[in-house]
């Protein structure tokens, strides 16, 4: 029996995620029995939180769109200089505010995120469902390197990060979220994120090391778990972290 297919050609770095280690733009996929062109795109290893316009004929379709042999899908990344808002039915809308759920490998990059000022929720005990099934009623965008985990229905807001630095890592959240301007350094818990608030030294004198005390007259104290912050030793490598991210703004 003759199939037909359809031809899929992705845009700017979603050809890097369909190429197996080789950048591949041109695809062609059979369509046996009827399918969303959601499905077609994701298998190719594309998820389809990467994908901010699908065009089919020229025309701009929703995920749900159901392919036809000889359709010619274009697909395409978020670009940061280009606003499809009012052509894309496959964007999402946006969330009220930035949000974060990272999954359980992420640890470094929470503390990143956290460190700009960033609400980024992490347990490293989650499972994938939990995960999935989190980000949708939070209202949160799931971070991940797991492109299965992005492919699951429930998951509306979600990047996949392509780097396996931290560091890069979180500019690469910064950048797709264009948060360079929102970002507060140095105001919430490294520890479980919550905001901190100054806290005179008399309160937390106690739970000092008589050389900290001695030393430092600032301090803040995480409204959650009630962890005490000071500008000490690792202060000068945090404070280039973000001067790092600030230059990538410019
Ligand atoms: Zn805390």
């Amino acid at each position: 029996m003759d199939v037909g297919h359809v031809a899929v050609r992705l845009y700017g770095d979603l050809a890097d995620l369909a190429g197996a280690g080789r950048p591949e733009p041109h695809h062609e996929v059979p369509v046996v029995s009827p399918r969303s062109v959601k499905d077609v795109i994701e298998s190719l290893g594309v998820p389809h939180t990467e994908v901010d316009l699908i065009l089919v004929g020229g025309v701009s379709v929703a995920f749900e769109y159901r392919v036809v042999a000889g359709d010619r899908v274009s697909a395409y990344p978020p670009f940061a200089s280009l606003d499809v808002a009012t052509v894309s039915l496959v964007r999402p809308p946006p969330l009220p505010e930035p949000r974060f759920l990272l999954d359980v490998h992420l640890g470094a990059l929470a503390n990143r995120l956290r460190l700009l000022g960033l609400d980024a929720e992490y347990r490293n005990d989650a499972d994938d469902a939990e995960l999935a099934a989190a980000a949708g009623t939070d209202q949160r965008v799931l971070l991940t390197r797991d492109r299965g985990l992005l492919m699951r229905a429930s998951v509306v807001h979600g990047q996949l990060l392509r780097s396996h630095d931290p560091d890069q890592q979180a500019l690469e959240v910064v950048r797709r979220f264009e948060l360079f301007d929102v970002l507060t350094p140095f105001s919430r818990c490294l520890r479980c994120g919550g905001l901190l608030a100054a806290v005179a030294k008399a309160e937390v004198i106690d739970q000092l090391e008589a050389g900290t005390a001695r030393t430092y007259e600032t301090f803040a104290r995480c409204g959650h778990c009630a962890q005490v912050y000071w500008s000490g030793a690792h202060h000068d490598r945090l404070a280039a972290f973000v001067e790092q991210i600030r230059a990538a703004a410019r």
